[in-house]
């Protein structure tokens, strides 16, 4: 996983949050210089989480375009 702010190769995982159907990850970009935070999720691949998220992030891409 790279750090979305900087795109360092390298992150660490410095913690986890269980939820029902998924997990989120605390990471950390261990690029010295940035240091960023930043959650990813892990899901099963045919839960309808994906589903929802799909849907969501097109909303908002095309919230994008619109403004
Ligand atoms: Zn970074």
């Amino acid at each position: 996983m790279f750090c979305p702010k900087c795109a360092y190769d390298y992150t660490k995982v410095s913690g986890i949050i269980k939820k029902e159907k998924t997990n989120e990850r605390l990471r950390l970009c261990l690029n010295p210089e940035c240091n960023y935070s930043f959650l990813t999720i892990e899901a099963s691949r045919s839960d309808s989480f994906w589903k929802e998220y799909v849907r969501r992030s097109n909303e908002e891409n095309s919230n994008d375009k619109n403004q």
